[in-house]
């Protein structure tokens, strides 16, 4: 079997499933064509890692499908002097993603096989502003509290109040939200002064968030 073309497929990823299902954000789209997806797969996926779908990753969780990676990174409007902090980092793929979008990353993981995984990575592949902590992130970060933006990749039963409140004035906060564990509708909070505006982004389908604010 000759040896797959990456590159090619990921060019193939950003131009149909991204761009041709309508995400336009230049600088998500080029972040997403930079990063090496099939690092962040098992070694036997490696010549799938650019397919329209979600991954088993181990551990009974997945990383996520790109388009939905990128509808999330859009809808987080990341900018270069943003904090970003994401729950449920899994890979640590779109941690990746995002650490070329703005001016740092947390990242938190439950599993810590997959939080050594996500943070050994990053750093092979020289991602500088990012770091991955294991533990239960449903309740956030108040230690690092406020971030500009707060990406939550895994499916919760309601909106948890305590992350509301670590998002900085004119932050935003994505997350899939719903009353069933495997299908949720993904919200965007965007916070203005002590009112948050609530935005409906579509269906999803995410592993649960287990923990405190979560299942
Ligand atoms: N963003 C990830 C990526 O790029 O690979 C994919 C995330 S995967 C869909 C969801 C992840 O959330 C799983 O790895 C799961 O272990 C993690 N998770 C679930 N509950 C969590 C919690 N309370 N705190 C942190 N991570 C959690």
């Amino acid at each position: 079997m000759g040896r797959i073309d990456q590159a090619a497929a990921r060019a193939r990823m950003v131009a149909e499933h991204l761009r041709g299902r309508g995400i336009g954000d230049e600088r998500v789209l080029r972040a997403m064509g930079e990063v090496p997806r099939e690092r962040f797969v098992r070694p036997e996926d490696e010549g799938r890692a650019y397919a329209d779908r979600a991954l088993p990753i181990g551990h009974d969780q997945t990383i996520s499908q790109p388009y939905v990676v990128a509808l999330m990174l859009e809808a987080l409007a990341l900018r270069p002097e943003d904090r970003l902090l994401e729950i449920g980092a899994g890979s640590g793929y779109a941690v990746a993603v995002a650490a070329r979008l703005c001016a740092s990353v947390l990242g938190i993981e439950r599993v810590e096989p997959l939080a050594v995984a996500a943070a050994r990575r990053l750093e092979e592949l020289g991602v500088a502003n990012a770091v991955i902590r294991a533990g239960d992130g449903s309740l956030g970060a108040p230690d690092e509290a406020p971030f500009d933006a707060i990406l939550v990749s895994a499916g919760a039963p309601a909106v948890a109040p305590a992350l509301l409140e670590q998002l900085a004035d004119g932050g935003r906060y994505v997350a899939p939200i719903g009353r069933s564990s495997w299908a949720q509708e993904l919200v965007r909070y965007t916070r203005d002064g002590e009112e948050y505006r609530r935005t409906a982004l579509g269906g999803v389908a995410f592993v649960p968030l287990i923990g405190a604010g979560g299942w």
